[in-house]
């Protein structure tokens, strides 16, 4: 369903990312691990086009991109497949809870307002918010921001969910609720890209872990593969310091 060819990506003469190439079925859960400055953060803002990358080809869904021949339309089409889950939840402050989540419903895919109340009501009762419904995100625990962050990511309707270190900003309290939240969307196969810390939860949900440093994809594998037996020198080095 996922189809990465080659991606680049440069920030004037330093390059971030180089050759990029992997894929995704639907349903997988995808975790992506390495060091900090490896280019995660990157990679998962390509695939969404919230950065141009420098060449490359990108497929989710239906949409089909290349970096050197990308047309307005197909970025629009591009960013419908995927949504974000930020580490600072990135939730709009003016709004509650209810209308975060409902927002992509209304202005993306034109639901009329009272369809979109209700459906991003079901949601956020899902993500155990029923009694934040109508409460601003300043009045929220970091854990529940970051589960209506989720909801709202639930509501945009993409293919694929992408995660941005989920739990790296929250206060250790609130880690364990945000988790559960991710490993409920993962036990409904919904397909997810995960960029994290939380060795335990990759190694509990992860389908296919990626290891990825400077700006390569260093090795790949299932949890059992990555964790209890890497081939390459950097995995070992960076798993033996993360376990
Ligand atoms: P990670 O998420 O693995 O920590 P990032 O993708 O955030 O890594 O960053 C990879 C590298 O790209 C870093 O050296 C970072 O400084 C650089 N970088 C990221 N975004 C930009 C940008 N907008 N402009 C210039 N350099 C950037
Ligand atoms: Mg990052």
């Amino acid at each position: 369903m996922i189809k990465v060819s080659n991606l680049s990506k440069k920030f004037g003469d330093l390059a971030v990312l180089k050759d990029i190439s992997f894929e995704v079925a639907k349903g997988e859960i995808v975790v992506i691990i390495g060091p900090s400055g490896t280019g995660k953060s990157t990679l998962l803002r390509c695939l969404n086009y919230l950065e141009t990358p420098t060449t490359g080809q990108i497929h989710i869904g239906n949409a089909t991109i290349d970096a050197i021949s990308h047309k307005p339309k197909e970025v629009t089409t591009l960013r419908q497949q995927s949504s974000f889950v930020f580490q600072n939840y990135s939730l709009f402050a003016n709004k509650t809870a209810l209308q975060n989540v409902a927002e992509s419903l209304i202005t993306v895919w034109k639901i009329p307002a009272q369809e979109a109340l209700a459906t991003a009501k079901a949601i956020l009762v899902k993500v155990g918010l029923e009694d934040k419904l109508d409460v601003y995100p300043s009045q929220l625990s970091g854990g529940q921001q970051q589960r209506v962050g989720i909801a709202r990511a639930m509501a945009a309707k993409g293919e694929v969910i992408l995660f941005d270190e989920p739990t790296s900003a929250l206060d250790p309290e609130w880690v364990d609720e945000v988790l559960a939240v991710m490993k409920q969307l993962a036990f409904e196969k919904q397909t997810m890209i995960v960029v994290t810390h939380e060795m335990q939860f990759a190694k509990e949900v992860a389908d296919r872990v990626i290891f990825m440093e400077d700006g390569f994809i260093v090795e790949q594998g299932s949890p059992k593969e990555v964790f209890d037996n890497p081939k390459h020198e950097r995995t070992k080095a960076f798993v033996k310091r993360a376990l």
